[in-house]
């Protein structure tokens, strides 16, 4: 998978691609970066890429002309990009859509700063918008750092053991069960007997009703929707 993002502060991806599973990733090379900074594709004076707001109004919003200018760039190298506008306008982000995104081979995040981007760009030059959450961030640089995490887990030779993606919380739209590990027991605290009676198919069973109350419990929405699906009765 291969991901250009554009950015108007090409250094903040500097310490997170040279950490953990990002870097991991790109040293395997089963992901590749581009880093695109926007104020190279500007013709403005000042390598300005942002103005004031016609109408009025407060703060800055960016340019149609070096986002068009870096798209272009982009495309002449990989015409098939799937160009994803970071923005709290977007569909939610969540394990499902990252899924679906981990199967796309090259994909272009565009990072929004100060007061957003002129609307003109989402007519034509962004394929989707994705928030990565109902909260406003100061830029779209954080939600391409955590779009790139969570797609990334999910490309085949990221994670060592692809076992325990299978396993994580949502991965089949429940929580994941509940884990110990030593001691046994700590200040009277002990783990369920049935983690240490050695019968891996109880076991399996249990971790499956853990599943279902956890996500009963502490998410009963996702709870819903896996009731919805026909798992169970309720
Ligand atoms: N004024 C804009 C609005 O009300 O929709 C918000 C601008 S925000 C301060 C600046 C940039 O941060 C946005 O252009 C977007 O790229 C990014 N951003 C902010 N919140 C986000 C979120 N929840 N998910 C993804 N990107 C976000």
């Amino acid at each position: 998978m291969h991901f250009n993002i554009i950015t108007l502060f090409p250094d903040f991806f500097k310490d997170p691609f040279n950490t953990s599973i990002i870097k991991k990733a790109l040293e395997k090379r089963v992901i590749s970066i581009d880093l695109i900074n926007l104020r190279d594709f500007t013709t403005y004076n000042h390598r300005q890429c942002d103005d004031k707001p016609y109408g009025g109004g407060h703060g800055m919003v960016l340019m149609i002309e070096p986002v068009y200018n870096a798209i272009t760039h982009i495309k002449k190298k990989h015409p098939d990009s799937k160009v994803i506008y970071l923005s709290p306008q977007g569909k939610v982000f969540n394990q499902e859509k990252a899924e679906s995104f981990a199967k796309i081979k090259n994909i272009t995040l565009l990072c929004g700063h100060y007061e957003g981007i002129d609307d003109r760009i989402l007519d034509d030059l962004v394929d989707e918008e994705i928030s990565i959450g109902d909260y406003i961030l100061t830029g779209g640089e954080t939600a391409s750092l955590v779009f790139m995490e969570v797609v990334s887990r999910l490309i085949p030779g990221v994670v060592q053991k692809p076992q325990s993606v299978k396993t994580d919380s949502l991965s089949d739209g429940l929580l994941k069960y509940p884990q110990y590990t030593k001691p046994e027991e700590f200040k009277g605290s002990k783990v369920p007997e049935i983690l240490l009676s050695g019968n891996h198919p109880k076991i399996k069973e249990w971790r499956k009703d853990q599943q279902i109350e956890v996500t009963k419990k502490k998410r009963p929405d996702l709870y819903r929707k896996f009731i919805k699906r026909g798992n169970q009765s309720e």
